[in-house]
């Protein structure tokens, strides 16, 4: 028989292993410090196996100033992602976090595609979002499936006021529906945003795949896990390490497949990428000073009055109160306040939260914060208290005098506003018997509001907790 040069060449090549390379990253989590390591890393990589493919398995964005708060929430993260030459990502639960419009301009802008089986659009436009993608190499046929955790609640792990747009449907129900494509395809990746423990499950519902490369629960897997057959991957978190994956493929199907975890933290930096992150990091909207901190301020808690208080003046309160834990700086140096110390004092974006409380709740209330936050005596605005505390962490403290501002003891059965977070809203037990109303502000955003065009700050000195440590 005479077969055409093509098939001829097709069939030969079957005979012999061809290989293909995937690298796994998962909950980069707008770690762009860590980016010029990971170009240098891609650059020699790609010099030795040419034709690599480069893959996110979600949650890219949420976890910096520089990619989160900026006006194009998300886009720098996109943009430095199109930069390093990402092929494929699927959605983590933080891709949501800014909601539906800023998730479609991120996906188009986006050199590469994002895919996910279980989510779709229920209202407004579209989003560009396919359940799976190919891709070829060396005539391997190699296809990506995405999916996206959901809790119990149905949806994945963001507010549910953001999810609002879309509909989602089970990870593992999802998957069934994609059996098909093992025989359209030599290797079958899917590309999760699960955990590790909801990897292990899709693994055993969902033989058919060769690979698993998941994230969420920012596990470090050395040398990938098998389960049921399928390889099981995950980098940890933050760019810290990536994974390598290689198959050998032969006749249409993988006859070997292997992981290695290869750590990241001690490569130089790729100048050209470093320049690029330092570029995000000099945006005009961060560098924008608000006001001029006059004198050094050297303690954690006077950082806390100064937040405290711009809750308390945005919420319009009678008192406010911010966990210790969520001040992010030890002290601050006398000079410019920029909107990106705002960010770096209170990065969590909680949002603030009006509690009508009694005096008793409210002492209560500042009791049970350091319980719970594990940094200290709660800062205050509005008020001062004296505290004692038993040296075990565990212990509550216990407020033995309050008054407000003016120096009016704080009555127990006199009625309060108080602005807190949304965070000590749900680590404090019991709370006060007002579940609080949630208002569209979060801190760094009350500090912004409530510093801007303030000539000058002075918090050098501010304390207003008198605490003993028994
Ligand atoms: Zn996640």
């Amino acid at each position: 028989m005479k077969l055409p040069f093509l098939s001829l060449l097709a069939a030969l090549s079957s005979a012999f292993a061809a290989q293909v390379t995937v690298l796994g990253l998962n909950d980069m989590h707008a770690n762009i410090d860590a980016l010029p390591r990971l170009a240098t890393f891609l650059r020699a990589e790609r010099e030795a196996r040419p034709g690599v493919l480069l893959m996110s398995a979600g949650d890219n964005r949420t976890g910096s100033p520089y990619v989160d708060n900026v006006p194009e929430s998300g886009m720098p993260m996109i943009e430095l992602m199109n930069k390093l030459g990402f092929d494929i990502s699927t959605l983590g639960n933080h891709e949501f976090d800014a909601g539906a419009d800023q998730l479609r301009d991120c996906v188009n802008a986006a050199n590469f595609p994002f895919v996910c089986a279980n989510v779709r659009t229920a209202s407004g436009p579209e989003l560009k979002i396919a359940p799976y993608h190919f891709f070829e190499r060396d005539g391997v046929r190699i296809c990506v499936l995405g999916l996206v955790q959901t809790g119990h609640n149905g949806l994945p792990d963001a507010h549910p006021d953001q999810l609002k747009n879309f509909r989602f449907r089970s990870p593992l129900a999802a998957v069934r529906d994609y059996t098909f494509l093992r025989e359209q395809c030599d290797v079958l990746i899917l590309l999760t945003h699960m955990g590790f423990e909801d990897d292990i499950l899709l693994a055993k519902c969902f033989p058919q795949a060769d690979a698993i490369i998941g994230g969420h629960t920012h596990t470090r897997v050395e040398g990938g896990h098998i389960e049921n057959g399928v390889l099981i991957t995950q980098a940890e978190n933050k760019v810290k390490y990536i994974t390598r994956l290689t198959f050998e493929v032969e006749e249409g199907r993988v006859v070997s497949k292997q992981a290695e975890l290869i750590p990241l933290g001690e490569l130089p930096a790729d100048e050209e990428m470093l320049a690029a992150v330092d570029a995000v990091k000099n945006m005009p909207y961060m560098q924008r000073q608000l006001t001029t901190v006059s004198k050094d301020i050297t303690r954690r808690e006077s950082l806390g009055c100064m937040m405290a208080d711009a809750l308390r003046a945005c919420a319009g309160t009678d008192v406010a109160v911010v966990n210790m834990g969520n001040v992010r700086l030890e002290e601050f140096p006398a000079g410019p306040f920029t909107v990106a110390d705002c960010y770096r004092l209170d990065p969590f974006c909680n949002q603030t939260v009006i509690v009508k409380v009694t005096g008793r709740e409210l002492i209560s209330f500042l009791n049970l914060i350091p319980a719970g936050d594990h940094h200290g005596a709660p800062c205050v605005s509005g008020m001062r208290y004296h505290a004692v505390k038993p040296a075990a962490e565990s212990q509550p403290m216990r407020i033995t005098s309050a008054t407000l501002e003016d120096g009016t003891p704080i009555q127990p059965d006199a009625t309060y506003t108080m602005a807190t977070n949304s965070y000590l809203m749900s680590v404090v037990s019991p709370l006060p018997a007002d579940p609080g109303r949630a208002i569209d502000l979060d801190g760094a955003r009350s500090m912004i509001q409530h510093l801007d065009g303030k000539p000058g700050i002075d918090y050098s000195n501010v304390s207003r907790v008198d605490l003993t440590i028994e």
